[in-house]
């Protein structure tokens, strides 16, 4: 009995894992990357970015913002087009772990609506900001949660040379990584040029083209065995109140307003 009991423990530990884990990357034989693009679709990074793919015969991975992809939906359908895969990062790009429960689902489906029909059940957390409540509410929600295991850095200071050096040296089979197609909030306003993203994913492609295949997260994690991390990031309320913000002024937050 005893035994048996040990058994039910972890196929039940092993269940909540896979239910509660959030996706970094896969363990995997195949040579295979995910590159992922946060923040958008922009109406003019969005389109240069699926030129540079399409040229490369590379495939990626969009979290859009929901508020944007309402605007562009002709670049959400060209994107859904071109064989990447879109998921969701929020209605309005807002630090979720702040907010009520009921205003945190209500991020997710306004964005699921916007991105309908194109969309699928992943979710990516804005600035990577996630609770237990935050979790189970895109579990709720039928999302699995991705996130990172290589970021480019690009909502920093950093030119392409330096993103291109960086990413060569540490990206590895079965890895996902971060990048921005466009900044819906930003530290400081010059660092939302795209420009050396751009250039980085050129060049990226042009120096790992040889060694990777650049495939969708979906199909990232048919190529392997999803790896899952206990990924609670709180949020920094004077930092998020810091950011400018794309489209407006971001949004602000006090700091006892979470749940
Ligand atoms: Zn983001």
């Amino acid at each position: 009995m005893a035994a048996q009991g040990r058994r039910i423990d972890r196929v039940y530990n092993a269940l909540l894992w896979r239910m509660m884990g959030t996706v970094t990357h896969v363990t995997t034989q195949d040579p295979v990357v995910a590159l992922t693009f946060d923040d958008g679709p922009h109406p003019e990074s969005t389109p240069r970015l699926l030129d540079i793919l399409e040229k490369h015969g590379a495939h990626a991975t969009f979290f859009m913002v929901g508020e944007a992809a309402q605007r562009h939906p002709d670049i959400v359908r060209r994107v859904a087009e071109a064989g990447h895969a879109i998921g969701n990062h929020s209605w309005d790009h807002s630090s979720l772990p702040l907010l009520s429960g009921k205003e945190r689902r209500a991020q997710i489906r306004a964005c699921e609506k916007a991105l309908a029909p194109y969309g699928q059940r992943l979710f990516r957390p804005p600035y990577g900001h996630q609770s237990l409540a935050s979790r189970l509410d895109a579990l709720g929600l039928g999302y699995q949660v991705v996130t990172w295991s290589v970021t480019a850095s690009d909502w920093q200071d950093r030119d392409a040379q330096w993103i291109t050096d960086r990413l060569t040296d540490e990206t590895s089979p079965g890895d996902i990584v971060l990048f921005h197609d466009a900044l819906y909030t930003y530290v400081e306003k010059r660092y939302t040029d795209r420009e050396p993203t751009l250039q980085a994913v050129d060049l990226l492609l042009e120096c790992l083209g040889e060694r990777f295949r650049f495939v969708t997260v979906p199909e990232l994690l048919r190529s392997g065995e999803p790896q899952r991390r206990n990924w609670y990031q709180e949020a920094d309320v004077d930092w998020l109140n810091r950011l400018g913000g794309a489209f407006g002024e971001p949004r602000r937050y006090v700091r006892s307003s979470g749940r």
